[in-house]
């Protein structure tokens, strides 16, 4: 589904990305680890094209994402307004702090999307949500407001909120690093139920629980570099590099 080559960012004179390549299968879920700094959630914005990267190519079932660098000084190519907006309608993101509109319901908040965006009708849109808002165990909570909801139950409209725009890939932020400690569970439950129905995910977290459960395939960065990748047996039980165990060491 998805195919990144040699992806490269800096911002300013430092490299953040020191070109990174992975691919992602339809119905996996890849979790990105990493100490803090490592570029996790850069890597995250140049996929969906909250950046633009300084160099390689990431590629959504064969289209090049944002642009292409091309020619024989590979200059950046970007792609018109609406070509970009309709990618970026392909991919879900899930923010660590939840980002929704406190002057809306929950019901609002994830109808919003297919109303606004897609065109969706009011009524269809409204029923939509409300399917999703129960797909996240909060159909008993749809006309409250983002105060009236815990942390965890905000980062579940948030997620029914991307569910919502029937995305192709949902990319999530630490989803659960803004939650108190007893709030993550619900989270966590939520992402790996979606991963069980074949949801496509790209998930940056501390949650090493989570990653071995759930992952398919684990991805340890640091210092801009891919150090390690593999299947989360293999990572967690007999990592290679040096870092990744000093890593998992601090972590576990
Ligand atoms: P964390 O777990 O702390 O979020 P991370 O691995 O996700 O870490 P990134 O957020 O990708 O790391 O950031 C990598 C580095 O890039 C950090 O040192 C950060 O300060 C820097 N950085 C990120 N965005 C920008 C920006 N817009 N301008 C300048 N520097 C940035």
């Amino acid at each position: 589904l998805l195919a990144v080559r040699g992806l490269k960012k800096s911002f300013g004179n430092r490299e953040i990305l020191k070109g990174i390549s992975f691919d992602l299968m339809a119905g996996q879920t890849l979790v990105l680890i990493g100490p803090s700094g490592s570029g996790k959630t850069t890597v995250l914005r140049c996929l969906n094209h909250l950046e633009t990267p300084d160099g390689g190519s990431i590629e959504l079932m064969g289209e090049p994402i944002g642009g292409a660098f091309v020619g024989e000084d590979a200059k950046w190519q970007p792609l018109g307004e609406r070509a970009l907006a309709a990618q970026r309608r392909r991919f879900g993101f899930v923010f660590q702090r939840f980002n929704l509109f406190p002057h809306l319901t929950a019901l609002e908040n994830v109808a919003i999307g297919p109303r606004k965006v897609l065109g969706v009708p009011r009524a269809a849109a409204e029923q939509r949500a409300a399917e999703q808002l129960a797909r996240v165990s909060l159909k008993d909570h749809l006309h409250k407001r983002p105060s009236q909801l815990s942390g965890g139950q905000q980062q579940r409209v948030a997620i029914a909120r991307a569910l919502a725009m029937e995305p192709q890939l949902i990319l999530f932020d630490e989803p659960t690093s803004a939650l108190d400690p007893e709030l993550v569970h619900e989270v966590l439950d939520v992402m790996a139920e979606l991963a069980r129905e074949g949801m496509t995910m790209v998930v940056v977290t501390h949650e090493m629980g989570f990653a071995r459960k759930v992952a398919d395939r684990v991805i340890f960065m640091a210092d801009g570099h891919i150090v390690e990748s593999g299947p989360p047996d293999e990572l967690f039980s007999a990592p290679q590099d040096e870092k990744t165990r000093h890593f998992l060491r601090h972590v576990l």
